[in-house]
């Protein structure tokens, strides 16, 4: 592994090394210090790894008063020598020649003295919980979970194209949209009594996205296999522990591809990113675990290990009316798919993931491509034990007339999908694509409960603070 700079070395890459006697600078923030007059243990995180490296500092040190001083939160850098660990639980441990403070923690006044300290309370200090073991863990695998991703997807083939966070189209489904306006809305330009927004930034009103698959999908009539992976927002007011304002999704979307094809992507997918979070996270996973009381592991082998299940929607129905429990929302032919339902098919029913397919086109988008049926379309929900839904995605309507038919049923208006018109106009190819929230991924990974602590800043209804 490449150091960092030739002046300091990574806690994660020290811990395993096995050069004793040999020179090492080491620069993190202090965990613990416990100790007497004689000599002073600290511990020291630098975020790299779960684990903290322990740091003896000798009382003959000079300064050696200042060291005793150190408390939780203090910034320092350590010279010293890497030793053998007489004490039980590490191999290695530093003996230090000097300690360096860069940054004092008033430990009256630092808020992660205390070490019972509630999720809620970490929400509130969001800007310094990263320093926490819990959310140092969370972070390590949501990063490990983003390059998988990609990992997956280069490795297939697919080409990572950045679709707008601004749309100006007007189809992406209004209400739960932000606007993205620089006009004065105390004094709003206005014309025949309404706001306008010929007068706005863009010459028209313009919104945050809710989904890059529109943008993604005229990608995929030219490059074939492509994804996005960027944020996107919406403004549903779901006080939910697994909804956000703004949150992550990756989109890919394939040319030439079924609706079967497009689950049995998905089915790979997610067994290679979870996947590699076992390989490659061991010890956050089993941290988060304890810290959890989820049995990590086993939901993620078990994912990895087993086929997903593939139901239609007429047939979870069925399920959900056999089942004999009594939902808040009673199950009904035509009626969503609700989280009581998704986690009934999940947890109870078939204990694993399970895909749903094949929804009435009532409750789904205009895109959704119509069956033989003329009543379902060809979407599917992927749905998890623990979270429900994590995936949503469809085979697209290749074919124009029936396009514009679904557009004049819905009441949308054509010219405002020209260029989505247009790719069914010209060279259109049957083509498939779903939507990972991956925040919710993220979740499932790392067994949290609510979807705030699994994002470093969240965006919810009444909070956008750092
Ligand atoms: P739900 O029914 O759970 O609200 P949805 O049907 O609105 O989700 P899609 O529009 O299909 O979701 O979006 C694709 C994926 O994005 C979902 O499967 C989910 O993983 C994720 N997702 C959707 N809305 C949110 C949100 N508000 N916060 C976090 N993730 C979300
Ligand atoms: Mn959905």
């Amino acid at each position: 592994m490449p150091q960092p700079t030739k002046y300091r070395k990574r806690i994660k890459d020290l811990l395993v090394s096995e050069e004793y006697g040999v020179p090492v600078t080491i620069k993190g923030w202090i965990k613990t210090r416990r100790g007497s007059k004689k000599f002073s243990f600290l511990e020291i995180n630098d975020g790299s790894c779960l684990e903290n490296i322990q740091v003896v500092a000798d009382g003959g040190l000079p300064g050696y008063g200042e060291i005793e001083k150190l408390s939780v939160g203090c910034c320092v850098r350590v010279e010293g020598k890497l030793v053998k660990s007489p004490a039980k639980g590490q191999t290695v441990e530093v003996h230090a020649s000097e300690v360096f403070v860069y940054g004092w923690s008033d430990p009256d006044e630092y808020p992660l003295q205390k070490k019972a300290t509630s999720m809620e309370f970490l929400r509130q200090v969001a800007h310094l919980r990263p320093r926490t073991n819990t959310f140092g863990a969370v972070f390590r695998i949501r990063n490990a979970l983003a390059f998988a991703i990609h990992k997956f997807f280069q490795e297939r083939g697919f080409i990572y194209v950045h679709t707008p966070i601004i749309t100006a189209s007007d189809c992406e489904g209004g209400a739960e949209m932000f606007q993205a306006t620089t006009l004065d809305l105390d004094n709003p330009p206005r014309k025949d009594g309404k706001v306008d927004f010929t007068r706005d930034f863009f010459g028209k009103a313009a919104k945050l996205t809710v989904s890059g698959q529109l943008g993604a999908e005229l990608f995929a009539a030219a490059m074939t296999d492509v994804y996005t992976f960027g944020p996107t927002f919406r403004a549903e007011n779901s006080q939910t522990p697994r909804h956000l304002a703004e949150f992550w999704m990756i989109e890919p979307e394939m040319a030439f591809c079924d609706a079967r094809e497009n689950a049995d992507l998905a089915e790979e997918f997610l067994k290679y990113i979870f996947r590699s979070v076992l390989e490659n996270c061991r010890k956050d996973v089993a941290f988060l675990e304890k810290r959890n009381e989820v049995d990590l592991t086993a939901r993620l082998k078990k994912l990895v290990e087993t086929g997903f299940i593939r139901i239609t929607y007429t047939e979870a129905m069925r399920l959900l009316k056999e089942s004999g429990k009594s939902f808040e929302f009673p199950p009904e032919w035509g009626k969503d798919l609700q989280t009581e339902h998704e986690r009934y098919l999940t947890e109870e029913k078939f204990h694993g993931p399970v895909v749903v397919t094949d929804f009435p086109k009532e409750i789904k988008a205009f895109y959704m491509r119509v069956n033989e049926d003329g009543k379902t379309v060809g979407a599917m929900d992927v749905l998890v034990p623990g979270i429900g839904e994590i995936i949503g995605g469809s085979q697209r309507e290749e074919r124009l007339d029936v396009l514009r038919g679904r557009i004049k049923e819905l009441g949308l208006r054509e010219e405002d999908y020209w260029w989505y018109l247009d790719i069914r106009r010209f060279g259109t190819v049957p083509h498939s694509g779903f939507g990972l929230g991956f925040e919710r991924t993220v979740l499932f990974a790392t067994g949290m409960h609510n979807i705030r602590d699994v994002i470093p800043f969240p965006r919810v209804p009444n909070n956008a603070e750092f």
